[in-house]
């Protein structure tokens, strides 16, 4: 089983590289940002609750989106292993994703961290606003992003340190080059 983590703050290339290593590694993908745009999109009440969250930059609430990556893994059958894009966004969601996946006899096998300047990031997202209309791409949802990212998220980096499965990635560059160096940080697991 390849349980891989995708960490990074907004804006780092987590879903494009996910992308690939699904294709490369036949992995299934949960991005919880993906789950919670198609339920803000189809209208339902976690889908009218995410917004409030979505619009105001904020995180939603731990044991909310915990019950929401429990369901989306027990819908994969015969899975060769995860990428978890998005999530765990708090310490506590890394104790969940542990416990749920040592429920299952797993773990993670790898946590990459992809690594871009803030510079590049505003840059990217605002970019990504302008051509998707994706409505937290915006410059003061941006920002409110970013600091609940340097606050809540970024911690995570020393807790997957301390578990010994931190892997850095260098987030610049082109498309290709990240990748191959994810994809070697991956074969040598
Ligand atoms: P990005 O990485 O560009 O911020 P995502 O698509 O991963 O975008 O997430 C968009 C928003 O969805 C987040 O800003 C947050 O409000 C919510 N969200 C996504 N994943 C989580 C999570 N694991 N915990 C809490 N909120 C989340």
């Amino acid at each position: 089983m390849l349980n891989i983590v995708i960490f990074g703050a907004p804006g780092s290339g987590k879903g494009t590289q996910s992308e690939r290593i699904v294709a490369k590694y036949g992995i299934n993908h949960i991005s919880t940002g993906d789950v919670l745009r198609a339920q803000i999109k189809a209208g339902t009440e976690l889908g009218k609750t995410a917004k409030g969250y979505i619009d105001q930059g904020q995180l939603l609430p731990d044991e909310l989106i915990i019950d929401i990556l429990a369901s989306t893994l027990d819908s994969f059958e015969d899975s060769k292993g995860v990428i978890f894009d998005g999530f765990p966004r708090t310490i506590a969601q890394a104790e969940a994703l542990k416990k749920m996946l040592a429920e299952r006899g797993q773990e993670v096998s790898i946590m990459l961290d992809l690594d871009v300047p803030e510079d590049e990031l505003m840059t990217r997202l605002i970019k990504r606003g302008q051509e998707s209309g994706r409505a937290d791409d915006n410059e003061e949802t941006i920002k409110k992003r970013l600091v609940v990212y340097h606050s809540q998220t970024s911690p995570l980096i020393d807790w997957y340190k301390n578990d010994g499965k931190y892997q850095h990635i260098n987030g610049l560059g082109t498309m290709e080059g990240i990748f191959a160096e994810i994809a070697e940080a991956i074969d040598k697991i």
